[in-house]
């Protein structure tokens, strides 16, 4: 059996190796559909970039990158102020935000693997944003980077607070689902309400996702109803929202306002 492997090996050396090398970089791309693309912003941002562009850089110190479509710009600018004037330290830890146009999304190579709405990596804390974004989801990368940043000094780990037994209502391949994209982890029962303290089954996963899914709901419209539903909700609920303010996640304002919500 094992002579007429070892053969095999010998014999299909060379396709075995383009085979595993194609497989390898099938998953990096299915992993980083933009990777190229963001390479190609990097290398040609001096030559197209606008004055908004250089004003949004210069008001905040953050390096923009990629599309530079005036409305999307616009939009970024008013979300970038709407963060600063709520909780500054969130967005000391960008260093570059680069903006995906539709044209590349839709690509039948990327719009596949393509199913966020954001991304944050630690390289540089760069911030990936598709078109169009809102301000839940700059906020959302905005805690990741914050988090790039505090974790290791601290080793903080968020989900500590929550001890239940969560991991039984999700899928046993929900780390794999989390790998590939962070908005296709659900609950057993296909649901993605939050549940046991945890904002969703993809923060029930990593402490990371649960700050970055925490923080974004502070920056809902109308978020009465939302907030609403923790009324009944686990005890942890508490813990957490005390430790976004104590960590400058959230501001007092946004912890107050929510406070007031569950005792109404
Ligand atoms: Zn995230």
């Amino acid at each position: 059996m094992f002579k007429k492997t070892n053969s095999f090996i010998k014999k299909h050396k060379k396709k075995l190796l383009w085979a595993t090398a194609g497989l390898a970089s099938f998953a990096y791309h299915a992993f980083d559909p933009t990777f190229l693309f963001r390479q190609y912003y990097w290398a040609t941002d001096s030559i197209f970039e606008s004055k908004l562009e250089r004003k949004i850089e210069e008001d905040f110190k953050i390096d923009i990158e990629g599309d530079d479509d005036i409305t999307a710009l616009l939009y970024l600018h008013s979300f970038l102020r709407e963060i600063q004037n709520e909780r500054p330290e969130l967005l000391e830890h960008i260093g570059k935000i680069i903006i995906i146009p539709e044209n590349v999304s839709n690509l039948f190579f990327v719009e596949p693997f393509k199913k966020y709405g954001g991304r944050a990596f630690p390289i540089f804390n760069t911030i990936e944003l598709r078109k169009p974004f809102n301000v839940c989801i700059l906020a959302h990368e905005a805690a990741h980077t914050k988090y790039f940043e505090t974790s290791s000094k601290d080793a903080l780990n968020f989900n500590h607070l929550f001890k239940n037994k969560w991991y039984k209502d999700l899928h046993w391949y929900a780390p794999i689902q989390l790998f590939f994209s962070s908005s296709s982890v659900k609950w057993r029962d296909e649901s993605c309400e939050p549940r046991h303290g945890f904002m969703s089954p993809t923060g029930a996963l990593s402490s990371h996702e649960n700050i970055a899914e925490y923080v974004d709901k502070f920056y809902l419209k109308d978020n009465y109803a939302f907030w609403k539903q923790f009324k009944k909700q686990d005890f942890s609920f508490d813990q957490a929202v005390n430790y976004l303010l104590e960590e400058k996640f959230i501001s007092q304002k946004q912890h107050d306002d929510v406070f007031n919500i569950l005792q109404k």
